[in-house]
């Protein structure tokens, strides 16, 4: 099952169930199809933070009103929802977000590939190494802007595999890891690299400079739960900017994954729902992009994240 966040029409943000070229909307699809809601009351939420946090049950129900929506398509080209309204909508006709617009907390791994740790001259870490973005300024979709902070002549791309979290946790092991996520969505961690570094102080890296501005963090198409990757360890992960691969390597080359990533950090910090957990990017990401420019990250079959690189107006 995909889920995704949704305008239908400007600034009205509904959580989407993907069925086919189509997405549905979540919590008006409920009310015509569950049989305890017959009355009209939605049984899934319209926003993803609640959905996310309602966890199991609304993820069983999801997966029964998907299972009705796609029936429905397939008999009557569309689904109605209870006062008689189309509720299920061409990808064409509407404007995704981010799957989660607004997560708790963004945890990026820097330096777990070899072949970017390399690009950099800097070692291996020992353990996972772990900086944040804000959780909520950074976040856009596919098909929006990202805006290159002006003092930066070295804004680039970073493709990447990011992990959503399902449960409140800490201190998981890293046998019940994947107990943890609900799925995967692509992002791109924009970088603003030379804004990174510190004349006065070297060897220190501001990460809150060169990572934390607005639109750093495109996100999407989808949230695709965790049933339809079995194994997040074997996705090939291609970056294209302007149309040229520049980044395809497999998640298999992660030095820390997803397991021990999730013990380590839940050891310092209590995770919740809808905190994501960005997993590194490999080598390849380097060449500033200039306004105009379109960067396109591709994780396995989890589609396309595209973002169109802008200045500031
Ligand atoms: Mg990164």
């Amino acid at each position: 099952m995909r889920l995704v966040t949704f305008e239908p029409a400007p600034g009205c943000e509904r959580l989407g169930i993907m069925a086919g070229e189509y997405v549905v909307d979540a919590a008006l699809a409920s009310a015509a199809c569950e049989p305890a809601s017959r009355a009209g009351a939605p049984t899934l939420p319209v926003d993803m933070m609640e959905f996310l946090n309602q966890g199991d049950s609304a993820i069983a129900t999801a997966e029964r009103v998907a299972t009705w929506a796609a029936g429905e398509l397939k008999r009557n080209g569309k689904v109605v929802g209870v006062d008689g309204a189309t509720v299920s909508y061409k990808m064409s006709d509407i404007r995704l977000r981010a799957p989660v617009p607004r997560p708790p907390k963004i945890l990026c791994l820097a330096l777990n590939y070899k072949a970017h740790a390399e690009e950099g001259n800097v070692n291996l870490p020992e353990k996972p190494y772990v900086f944040i973005k804000p959780g909520f300024a950074p976040v856009v979709g596919t098909g929006d802007k990202v805006i290159r902070p002006p003092q930066s002549q070295n804004f680039v791309f970073e493709g990447e595999l990011a992990a959503v979290i399902g449960k409140r946790c800490r201190l998981v092991p890293r046998e019940k890891a994947y107990d943890v996520i609900v799925g995967y969505t692509n992002i791109n961690d924009m970088s603003a690299r030379d804004l990174g570094k510190v004349p006065t102080i070297p060897g220190l890296f501001d990460w809150f400079a060169a990572k934390a501005f607005d639109t750093s963090l495109p996100m999407g198409p989808a949230l695709v739960m965790k049933d339809e990757i079995p194994n997040p360890d074997n996705l090939r992960l291609q970056v294209r900017v302007n149309g040229a691969t520049v980044q395809d390597e497999t998640t298999q080359r992660m030095l820390f994954k997803l397991p021990e990533t999730i013990e380590y950090i839940s050891g310092l910090i209590t995770l919740e729902p809808g905190d994501i957990i960005c997993t590194g990017t490999p080598g390849g990401s380097k060449g500033a992009l200039k306004a105009g420019d379109i960067v396109e990250v591709e994780i396995g079959d989890m589609g396309v994240l595209s973002s169109i690189v802008a200045d500031r107006a």
